[in-house]
């Protein structure tokens, strides 16, 4: 072993265990790759957190102290925002991709034939511009405001079909409804911004990697896909929605694919988007590229979104491995049904209850509580991300594990011989909590998702406050933790 590796071990808790299984790594090192590989790959199948962030966002901004003061934005298509700006926005993305390469660790950097350029042809200058910020160029950017549960559409169209090619909500039994907008007329900003927020959902990032079979995956420069199954379509999304800042060294000795994740780069590259839009004067898309860069920063306050497997410690992740290693790879499979389906099994419920409080006007529910009140403020800074925003998540993970394996149905999150997302329970996995699991098993959830909504609503507000100082918008903050 040498001596990097052995400081890395040796500065982390349970060293001496660890120390003992990476010596029986290091034995089995031919086969130990592949093995990893192997885990990795399997780990991740869904790279959805929060669900429907709209209902999260709206009750974490609404409470600011700025939305009295800021008018309302013109609609503007993309299209029309890129041929308006693209002189400035040449040299904008350039010293952004710069800046990229110097500031994040293990960032890939974009190809340089496909930085954006201004004075070229008009027609394709929409998917010029999705090649230069890397994301799936089939996206359609239609005008359209997403609806809260309850809240009436008027006289608007429904434009639930238009927002994407590869929209999850189609297939979603508590679809929500979006409402069509036209150029030209003014919309209120905090409508805007809490739309934006679920758009990264919609199909961003599939098929970015070289070997996601894409013509455009091939050129992005991503490289293969760090971990998850390349030939899932919703799993290559993830190394763009979770991101692990918070192992112990080992773990990325054995795994570096792991710190291969564009998490960071997301928030950054949109909220700078966003900076560049105010800047020009253009602010229907100032406020969507600020939703977007709010996306990425709540999803990493998903436990399942920073750590790669909740309620493990390194040493038993590390042992799983090693016997996976020996031929006995039957507590790896386990590990790994069982988080992904207590994951899929949060956001669930997150999501029915949430809806439900939102149909019943209940806006003394905990998770409302909880994001109108914030846990104290960090301000964003270059660190903010890998710091800050993820460390809770990390934190909280393993307690976050134990409440649901002891609060929701243990037929649905406890047995590993089953997938829960083919159970047709999980569409009313709320309504089963209240009804078979008692009171106190949805209390109990609930403060364990409430603390997590908490320490999103502080992640979201800290993007906003740091883009409303940077581009001169007067604002008071009236960040309740903050006065009291
Ligand atoms: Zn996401």
């Amino acid at each position: 072993m040498n001596e990097a590796g052995r400081r890395a071990i040796e500065m982390k808790p349970g060293n001496k265990k660890n120390l003992y299984i990476y010596g029986l790594f290091k034995k089995f090192s031919m086969v130990r790759r592949l093995v990893l590989v192997c885990l990795f790959t399997a780990l991740f199948l869904r790279g959805f957190a929060w669900s429907e962030h709209p209902m999260l966002a709206r009750p974490a901004l609404a409470g600011m102290g700025l939305w009295d003061e800021i008018g309302p934005a013109e609609v503007k298509h993309l299209k029309t925002f890129l041929l308006e700006t693209e002189n400035s926005l040449e040299p904008f993305l350039a010293r952004h991709e710069h800046w990229a390469r110097t500031n994040l660790p293990h960032y890939q950097p974009g190809p340089d034939d496909l930085a954006f350029r201004a004075g070229g042809d008009t027609t394709d200058i929409v998917v010029r511009f999705f090649q230069a910020i890397r994301i799936n160029p089939d996206m359609r950017m239609p005008l359209y405001l997403h609806l809260l549960p309850g809240e009436p559409a008027g006289n608007r169209s429904h434009a639930n079909t238009l927002v994407t090619t590869a929209d999850r909500n189609a297939e979603s039994l508590h679809r929500p409804t979006h409402i069509r907008l036209r150029e030209g007329e003014k919309i209120r900003p905090l409508n805007i911004l809490v739309t934006a927020n679920d758009e990264p959902d919609y199909g961003f990032d599939l098929g970015l990697f070289a070997d996601n079979q894409t013509d455009y995956g091939a050129r992005y420069g991503f490289g293969k896909q760090p971990f998850g199954n390349p030939n899932l379509a919703y799993s290559s999304q993830a190394p763009f929605h979770m991101a692990f800042y918070h192992e112990a060294g080992i773990v990325y000795r054995f795994a570096p694919e792991l710190n291969r994740t564009f998490l960071d780069y997301r928030v950054n590259l949109f909220r700078e988007l966003s900076v560049f839009a105010f800047n020009n004067d253009q602010h229907y898309w100032g406020w969507r590229f600020l939703g977007w860069s709010m996306h990425y920063a709540g999803d990493i306050t998903m436990p399942y979104h920073s750590k790669p497997l909740p309620g493990y410690s390194t040493t038993r992740m590390l042992w799983i491995n090693l016997k996976a290693m020996l031929g006995f790879p039957a507590d790896v499979q386990d590990a790994i049904q069982l988080v992904s389906n207590r994951h899929t099994a949060m956001e669930a419920y997150q999501q029915q209850e949430l809806r439900q409080a939102y149909l019943a006007k209940n806006f003394r529910h905990p998770f409302f509580m909880a994001l109108a009140i914030p846990e104290f403020p960090v301000p964003f800074s270059k660190n903010f991300i890998r710091t800050y925003a993820s460390y809770g998540a990390a934190r909280q993970s393993a307690h976050t594990d134990q409440v649901l394996a002891d609060h929701l149905p243990g037929y649905m999150v406890s047995d590993p011989s089953i997938e829960i997302s083919e159970m047709p329970q999980l569409n009313n996995l709320a309504m089963l909590v209240h009804a078979d699991q008692g009171g106190e098993s949805a209390e109990s959830l609930n403060s364990m998702i409430a603390e997590r909504l908490s320490a999103y609503s502080m992640t979201i507000r800290a993007l906003l406050i740091s883009v409303v100082q940077e581009t001169g918008m007067t604002v008071k903050d009236n960040h309740p933790a903050a006065r009291g």
